[in-house]
């Protein structure tokens, strides 16, 4: 295995990790500054974090006949319900490619990781899903919706059908709600195998780490032995729950982003040599002739983006743009454009 390596982006324009460009406004990071004055360091945050956890039920709209579990990060709940459904010879299914922390930590629980191959244009073929699920009788399958690194969301009623016939979990991890405004939390009655996992990161929150899962509470309980004791720390509650009580301000920010996806969408169609696969998430991917070329080039313009060309299927000369600013967005497309023309 190697490390999770992040690429200095000291003095770059940072297009690379899918985070918000905008900062929160002057009047609630003051609101902010004041709730963390009056935060209690010196104890151990409070696990059940009541007032956030009610903030969120509000501004998500989550039923009372659903747990919330809280991770640092989601990341972090990847980890525990890997954990916790950690058996010999266990499987940890998902499409391939997607979300690297799937297997990641599969691997680290010592689980096996079956990654379902997508189709050249990152759609899902549901038959091709229903005959691995049948093969490999996943203990969990890990779905992101949309999907990591292509931006695009799996047909509904694909994903409809794979729940439905997975013999275990099915965990739809929902980090690009915001952008893609689709969601399956309400179908979670319909199915009692399944879980809905956000995140705050990419909608403007990424430095508090912050993000949750949402099922049955027959789920969440088991989730919950695996979990340390005090995993999110008081900051992190008190300043998730003050942002979340003006979630309007996320979410405008969030439709900004999304209007210029498609503006950007529309210009990179316009370069020659460029392959744009169609995204509803906050970042596009490309296809160009050279990735390394491409990252380089850019990153010698000053803008940072990820090569995602490092021999998994499917990325052959992949890079993938984080959406910014209308300005940073317009740096990029230049840099992009020097640098294809650079040869
Ligand atoms: C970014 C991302 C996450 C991780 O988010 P954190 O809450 O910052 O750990 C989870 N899933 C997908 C698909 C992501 O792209």
């Amino acid at each position: 295995m190697s490390a999770y390596t992040v690429v200095p982006a000291e003095g770059l324009v940072k297009l690379d990790a899918m985070e918000n460009p905008y900062r929160l406004p002057e009047t609630l990071r003051r609101e902010i500054g004041e709730a963390v004055a009056d935060a209690e360091i010196n104890r151990y945050p409070d696990p059940t974090a009541p007032a956030l956890m009610k903030r969120l039920r509000e501004v998500m709209g989550i039923g009372p006949e659903y747990d919330i579990l809280l991770g640092n990060g989601s990341d972090e709940i990847i980890h525990i319900i890997a954990q916790s459904v950690a058996r010999p010879g266990a499987v940890v299914l998902a499409p391939r490619p997607s979300f690297v922390m799937f297997s990641v930590y599969t691997q680290l629980a010592g689980l096996r990781y079956v990654g379902v191959l997508l189709n050249p244009d990152f759609t899902l073929d549901p038959d091709v899903f229903l005959r691995a699920l049948a093969e490999h009788r996943p203990a969990v399958v890990f779905i992101a919706y949309p999907n990591n690194p292509a931006g695009n969301l799996f047909s509904e009623e694909a994903i409809a059908t794979i729940v439905a016939a997975a013999p275990g979990l099915v965990v739809i991890d929902e980090a690009y709600h915001a952008f893609g405004r689709k969601t399956f939390m309400a179908r979670l009655a319909e199915f009692p195998n399944l879980v809905i996992m956000r995140t705050l990161s990419k909608l403007g929150l990424a430095g508090i780490r912050l993000g949750y899962a949402v099922g049955r509470p027959e789920w969440i309980r088991e989730f919950d032995k695996v979990r340390p004791p005090y995993n999110v720390n008081v900051l992190t509650h008190v300043v998730a729950e003050r942002v979340l009580a003006h979630y309007d301000v996320l979410d405008a920010q969030a439709r900004s982003i999304s209007a210029e996806r498609e503006r950007l969408d529309g210009a990179l169609r316009k370069l020659p040599e460029v392959t744009v696969f169609p995204s509803d998430a906050n970042f596009i991917l490309i296809r160009v002739p050279d990735a390394h070329r491409v990252f380089e080039g850019m990153r010698r313009r000053g803008v940072l983006v990820k090569n995602l060309h490092t021999g998994v299927p499917l990325l052959h000369h992949c890079v993938r743009l984080t959406i910014g600013t209308p300005e940073e967005n317009r740096r990029c497309l230049a840099a992009l454009a020097e640098a294809l023309a650079a040869g």
